[in-house]
């Protein structure tokens, strides 16, 4: 039978152990943890998932600093902001929601965050970390999903794990942990040849795309484990509606388990995040 795997259940859980321990970390240390978000702009998507994500920061018992920052907002501006940040001691963990308005970079952005308060996982430093098979803050996504399927795979060596996507922020940093899990990977985007035969020959499926329901039925293997990072507006029935990268209907009956959207791997991410921030917290403290 095939299992849904329920990734805010999963985040429920996650928060409350993080809020466990920030409560004995704030006996031993005499300091709350403290994520500092910053938004450049009004999109839309990123408001709610700021707002989420300032919501669940609270509910596990962490401090958490707005910045919302005008459209206009300068890069000196906003430079200036994260060395703020950076030397702020009540500040453990700084997260810049992406994407920046366009006259702004997000590559400048990311190397002037301490590496030590990158929750994100997106600084140069931590990625190396990373690719070198290093302990680091990893980026909050590929870590939600691999907390999944370590919880859903009985076994992950030796599985052929592709993943679809080569993005920095996903399929990179995702590929790069199923190699650490001893998986043998193979990383599939959008020149690649043959990509439904390469997907059927997975174990475990990860689809990091950004195309409503791309992964049918005919790409999936009988048994493999999907899990569906892509969230995908689309208008249906005159509703507009979240759907995947993987057309969920059609493949569920012939897998083992796989990720809904919404509610897989959406609010994992932000579990994951605040659990970075109790990390990058206890790091600084020594731990
Ligand atoms: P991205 O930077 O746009 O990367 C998309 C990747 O998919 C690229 O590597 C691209 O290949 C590849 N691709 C595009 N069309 C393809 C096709 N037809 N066949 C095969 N590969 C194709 O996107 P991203 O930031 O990684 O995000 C991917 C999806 O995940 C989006 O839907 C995003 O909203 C979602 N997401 C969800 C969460 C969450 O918390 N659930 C977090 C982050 C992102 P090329 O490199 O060749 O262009």
């Amino acid at each position: 039978m095939t299992v849904m795997i329920d990734g805010k259940a999963l985040a429920d859980e996650i928060i409350q152990d993080v809020a466990q321990e920030v409560s004995s970390f704030k006996l031993k240390h005499k300091v709350v943890p403290g994520l500092a978000v910053v938004l450049v702009g009004e999109d839309p998507a990123s408001s709610v998932y700021v707002r989420n994500k300032i919501l669940r920061t609270e509910q596990a018992g962490l401090q958490s600093f707005a910045h919302y920052l005008p459209e206009n907002t300068t890069q000196k501006q906003l430079d200036d902001l994260i060395y703020q940040l950076n030397e702020d001691d009540s500040v453990h963990g700084i997260l810049v929601q992406l994407p920046l308005p366009k006259h702004l970079s997000e590559s400048r952005v990311i190397d002037a965050i301490s590496p030590a308060k990158d929750v994100d996982g997106f600084h140069p430093e931590n990625v190396g970390k990373l690719v070198t098979g290093q302990q680091t803050l990893v980026p909050c996504t590929p870590l939600g999903c691999m907390v999944m399927l370590k919880r859903h795979v009985d076994e992950l060596s030796g599985k052929h794990a592709v993943v679809i996507g080569r993005s920095n922020i996903v399929g990179k940093p995702i590929a790069n942990l199923l190699l650490q899990s001893h998986c043998t990977v193979t990383i599939v985007h959008s020149r690649t040849h043959n990509i439904e035969s390469i997907c059927r020959s997975a174990d475990i499926l990860i689809a990091a795309v950004g195309q409503p329901r791309l992964v049918k039925e005919d790409w999936v293997k009988p048994g493999a484990v999907v899990i569906d990072v892509g969230i995908n507006q689309i208008t249906s029935d005159d509703k507009r509606k979240l759907v995947g990268d993987v057309d969920y209907h059609a493949v569920f009956s012939k897998v083992s388990a796989i990720t809904p959207v919404p509610g897989g791997v959406g609010p994992m991410t932000i579990a994951c995040l605040i659990q970075n921030t109790l990390t990058a917290a206890k790091h600084q403290f020594g731990a």
